[in-house]
């Protein structure tokens, strides 16, 4: 596998990631939450940082680049759409637009929601997906900025990813939406054995991240719009889609 991955905590309960391509050398931060931890990270690696992925302009998120860039001169890739709130893009991307790190190719991917123009990174033939704050293991991200409608269509389009597809989100939340989760989906299998195995790993202080599509699919409420128990449970059975939705995330934002 060309891809190689380093995974770090951050901050209080971000997580950091280095991403290389093994065939080059080259490598890139996604996201900048601790900037000298991420450098530190790199350096213990032995790979050399070119580049900064950013998948949205939070503080979290973007806030460390001008200290990368200023030591290592990294290249910024960023969001089109938040290129003004971030600064300094080099490279000013779209959803549908293919990044390359080395020998290896990320899709871009629409997950506006919690930001306007927040993005993915898709490697396909990696099946690995970086996914910022849109998706959390058994969560999504707060809509800071968007509405449910469009954070559904975003969230649809990495739940259409084939299920094997592992996904690095930004954020160790795991054990608290879990305890959300089964609030209001609590008959469903799935996520009573997955919330079992998050109270295990954490109480080991072990990371709930990266998790996959099709775990989230079977047991994350914010990916369950079309299930009809938790349409029952929420009394939505004919609601469109979003609306389902947008109901799951306002219950959260009020647990
Ligand atoms: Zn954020
Ligand atoms: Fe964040």
């Amino acid at each position: 596998m060309a891809l190689q991955i380093r995974q770090f905590p951050c901050l209080q309960d971000n997580y950091g990631f280095l991403i290389a391509c093994s065939e080059t050398g080259a490598c890139a931060a996604i996201d900048t939450p601790e900037p000298a931890r991420i450098l530190e990270e790199a350096r213990a690696a032995g790979w050399r940082l070119t580049d900064i992925w950013n998948t949205h302009h939070h503080w979290d998120h973007a806030g460390g680049n001008d200290t990368i860039r200023a030591a290592n001169g990294a290249r910024i890739t960023a969001p089109a759409a938040e290129a003004e709130l971030i600064g300094h893009v080099d490279l000013a991307v779209k959803p549908g637009d293919r990044v390359t790190l080395g020998a290896l190719e990320a899709q871009v991917m629409d997950v506006g929601g919690h930001t306007l123009g927040h993005i993915a990174y898709w490697f396909e033939s990696e099946g690995v997906a970086f996914v910022g704050d849109a998706l959390f293991a058994l969560g999504c991200g707060r809509l800071f900025e968007g509405t449910p409608h469009q954070a559904q269509a975003g969230l649809a389009r990495l739940r259409a990813l084939p299920g094997d597809t592992v996904i690095y989100c930004a954020h160790e939340y795991t054990q608290a939406n879990a305890r959300f989760a089964l609030s209001v989906d609590p008959d469903n299998p799935a996520l009573t054995a997955y919330a079992a195995e998050v109270e295990r790993l954490r109480s080991r202080g072990e990371p709930t991240v990266p998790t996959t599509i099709e775990r989230e699919r079977a047991a994350n409420p914010f990916l369950r719009w079309d299930d009809a128990n938790l349409r029952a449970r929420l009394g939505l059975e004919t609601a469109q889609d979003w609306q389902v939705y947008g109901e799951v995330r306002a219950r959260k934002d009020a647990f």
